[in-house]
């Protein structure tokens, strides 16, 4: 298989796995218990933590693990509404969001929130002076992705989150997509990260709070996680966790600059005939979202059953419709079916990556004659 959907997941890394395991293997114990094994569990986690910090990059804050940035959203979301003072229940976010946060809003908004939701450009691009319009003193929260997962396209996320902070309003930033491959910048009060897009174990996020705007406790139960996110912890999944940030901290050179070359390959043995979707300007480039006249691109996925790659986002391709990102860029129906998200990264070859777009760009035109 070539794998190109590393926006989806990515492949564990081997370091990883070796430093997971002998918390799968060896020593079980229940990090909060008072034993021996129960402290080196608990050790363990507390170095795991201070690397994803580290990889997070924010100052005056601190994380809590989750388990999954799905619920690292919610819960940021969620429990800032119910912290939220009398008055103060406008949530703005914009329309190319995860579902995570979307369906979270929608939520919120069923339960009495007052949800403005922003459109973007053609380039997907947030427009700062729409946002201006939405921030007042009835604003509360205001949640835009650092990069977004089905399009690669990189928000203003520190001019947002001024913004955001002269009203008074706190910041969200969904910073999965980010974390290890691009630097999150000062701002955010609110960020959500997941392990399994940096090379790590998947079923373990995390929440990082800016000290003062922790949301109200999501999971009750133990008090674990400063009493915030009750749920004994993984020390397998935090290790791993940990580890990925690490080696994401310290090859993020290396890693950004093998995309960047990734992305020209990419591009040249596509060859012509495709359009980008989103800013090529303001994007990371392991994420190639490409459309083309007439294509069918459910039909490519299933004519090249060994190259992985999708449509948009994995619960947008499992649905069958079309990408709401997509749609919100105004691509129509059509347009949207004819979009293919190429995702590469850390571990692609320059070589597989030829071979599968030299596939792609043939079995398109191979529709193309058919269809003719
Ligand atoms: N936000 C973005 C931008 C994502 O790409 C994803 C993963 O698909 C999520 C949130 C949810 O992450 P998780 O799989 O950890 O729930």
């Amino acid at each position: 298989m070539i794998y190109l959907d590393y926006q989806a997941t990515t492949p564990i890394a081997p370091e990883v796995a070796v430093a997971m395991q002998p918390w799968i293997e060896e020593n079980f114990a229940n990090p909060h218990s008072p034993s021996r094994w129960g402290h080196e569990a608990d050790a363990a986690i507390d170095v795991a933590r201070t690397r994803v910090e580290k990889a997070i990059g924010l100052k005056g804050g601190s994380i809590a693990f989750t388990g999954s940035a799905t619920e690292a959203l919610n819960w940021a979301l969620k429990g800032t509404v119910e912290k939220g003072k009398k008055g103060r229940d406008r949530i703005v976010t914009v329309a190319t969001e995860h579902a995570a946060v979307l369906d979270s809003c929608d939520w919120l908004a069923g339960h009495g929130a007052d949800v403005r939701v922003l459109p973007v450009g053609r380039d997907g691009l947030i427009d700062l002076e729409a946002l201006a319009g939405e921030l007042d003193e009835r604003t509360l929260l205001v949640s835009v992705m650092l990069v977004n997962n089905e399009i690669g396209v990189l928000q203003p996320v520190s001019e947002i989150a001024s913004m955001a902070h002269e009203a008074g309003a706190l910041m969200l930033c969904d910073a999965v997509q980010a974390l290890g491959r691009v630097d999150i910048p000062a701002g955010p009060d609110l960020v959500a990260v997941s392990a399994h897009k940096i090379h790590g174990p998947k079923g373990i996020g995390a929440l990082w709070m800016k000290d003062g705007a922790e949301p109200a406790p999501f999971i009750h139960g133990g008090g674990q996680e400063r009493g915030m996110r009750s749920g004994t912890l993984s020390p397998a999944l935090c290790v791993g966790f940990g580890a990925a940030a690490k080696l994401a901290q310290e090859r993020a050179d290396k890693d950004f600059d093998h995309v960047q070359n990734l992305w020209a390959t990419a591009v040249r043995a596509l060859g012509p005939g495709w359009t980008i979707n989103g800013s090529v300007a303001h994007r990371y480039r392991g994420n190639l979202n490409i459309g083309r006249e007439g294509v069918d691109g459910a039909r490519l996925i299933a004519d090249l059953r060994d190259i992985a790659f999708s449509l948009g986002s994995a619960c947008a391709s499992g649905s069958g419709r079309p990408s709401h990102v997509l749609q919100a860029l105004g691509l129509n129906y059509r347009e949207a079916r004819s979009s293919l998200r190429l995702g590469f990264g850390r571990y692609t070859k320059p070589a597989e990556l030829v071979d599968a777009c030299q596939r792609i760009a043939a079995a398109a035109r191979e529709q193309e004659k058919l269809d003719a």
